[in-house]
């Protein structure tokens, strides 16, 4: 059952997507041998949960199960709901794995949960970047397969991670490498925890924490809310990961039902919001979502979010040569964003190959960008450059396609 806060943005999410959505499924490719994710390191007597199947017959993982749901099993297994919080505890909090999940569970509770491990998804394939980014390529249980990047932070102990919603995307971006995929299939919210689990897995084994989340892998999260918002539910609240909210970031291409929607769950997340262009008509010409929602209705959507939450949404801008990289262009950012709190995040455009629609881009010269940004400090606007992070295994913005 998905959160009822927002099933009405949901389901006019659906709507939306049923109208726009122009591609069919493909098959992952074979061959690939997997490891465990960081579940599967994880302590077996709270890793598995075989002997309960899913009414379609499968066994579910641990990952799958929202606090309520467990409690549910635990208390029809006849014995106390409340260690559903510890067990889940122990799989999402830091500190739940380091102190190696010996909680003073009932024998009988203990045997059920010794059952051998089950996960959603396993590591198929790991690559290292230059600057250190990895980038894992997850393997899923009905062969298909999703990619996840470890970022690591400025400070040596931390990093991020950048999560996928979906199995591709249907939203079609002309200059996004996984828009040419397609869309496979949302991913489900124990699928989503479970990048989470092997980022931190890798994050570890670089002696680093995983300090934040990021939505901005495959997919667009608001096509997919239910299942993020219970991803983000078990990995940020203070009861189960306690990553807290303001360490994930959920963005979007611009869906103005799934803003608000968001926005209903109240949990406060940060919000980015991919805008890439100042106006409705270049808009459109890169991002079909330009043609359903207005540049002006987006911005308002992420005001309200922004004043109910009382952080600055980011805009997220990616400099393409001789399209939206002009000084007019950045005149009428500025003006769009005055008085507005927000910030620009000025991506630079990591090569994809020739667009969906056969445009081939280029990003802007670093003359052009510095004058974009320079233009738009000078209309008071915060502006940053965001740094380009493991372009060399196309693991940046955009270029998320599976090659693994
Ligand atoms: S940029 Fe994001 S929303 Fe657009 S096609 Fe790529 S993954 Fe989907």
């Amino acid at each position: 059952m998905g959160n009822p806060k927002t099933l009405l943005g949901a389901f006019r999410v659906i709507a939306f997507v049923q109208r726009i959505d122009p591609h069919s499924s493909r098959a992952f490719p074979s061959g690939m041998t997997g490891c465990r994710t960081g579940l599967g390191t994880h302590p077996a007597v709270l890793s598995g949960l075989q002997q309960h199947s899913s009414p379609g017959g499968g066994v579910r993982a641990l990952s799958d199960y929202g606090l309520d749901e467990l409690r549910g099993l635990f208390a029809s297994w006849g014995f106390s709901a409340a260690h559903a919080v510890r067990v889940l505890r122990a799989l999402y909090s830091p500190d739940g794995m380091a102190r190696g999940g010996r909680w003073p569970l009932p024998q009988g509770l203990a045997e059920r949960l010794r059952a051998p491990h089950s996960s959603l998804t396993s590591v198929a394939a790991r690559q290292v970047s230059d600057d250190g980014t990895v980038k894992l390529l997850l393997q899923l249980g009905d062969g298909r397969a999703i990619e996840s990047v470890l970022m690591p932070a400025y400070r040596a102990d931390r990093a991020a991670g950048c999560l996928s919603s979906q199995v591709g995307c249907p939203m079609g971006c002309d200059f996004c490498a996984t828009a040419k995929m397609g869309f496979e299939r949302n991913l489900s919210a124990g699928e989503i925890v479970e990048q989470f689990l092997a980022l931190r897995s890798e994050a570890r084994s670089h002696g680093r924490r995983l300090q934040t989340a990021v939505f901005m892998g495959m997919g667009e999260p608001m096509l997919n809310l239910d299942n993020v918002v219970a991803a983000v539910e078990r990995i940020a609240g203070n009861d189960l990961g306690g990553l807290g909210w303001r360490q994930v970031t959920v963005s979007t291409v611009g869906i103005v039902p799934g803003i608000e929607a968001l926005a209903a769950t109240r949990l406060g997340v940060n919000l980015a919001v991919s805008l890439h262009a100042p106006d409705d008509e270049t808009r459109a010409r890169l991002l079909p979502a330009g043609k359903r929602f207005r540049v002006g209705d987006i911005l308002e959507a992420a005001q309200a979010y922004q004043a109910a939450f009382g952080r600055p949404v980011s805009i997220q801008y990616c400099l393409l040569k001789d399209v939206n990289d002009s000084i007019p262009q950045a005149r009428r950012l500025a003006k769009l964003l005055s008085g507005r709190r927000m910030h620009v995040n000025l991506l630079r455009y990591n090569s994809t190959g020739t667009g969906l629609r056969g445009a081939v881009y280029a990003p802007a010269s670093d003359d052009d960008a510095g004058l974009f940004i320079a233009e738009l400090r000078a209309r008071g606007v915060v502006a940053h450059f965001r740094r380009a992070r493991g372009t060399d295994i196309d693991a940046a913005c955009g270029q998320l396609c599976r090659k693994g």
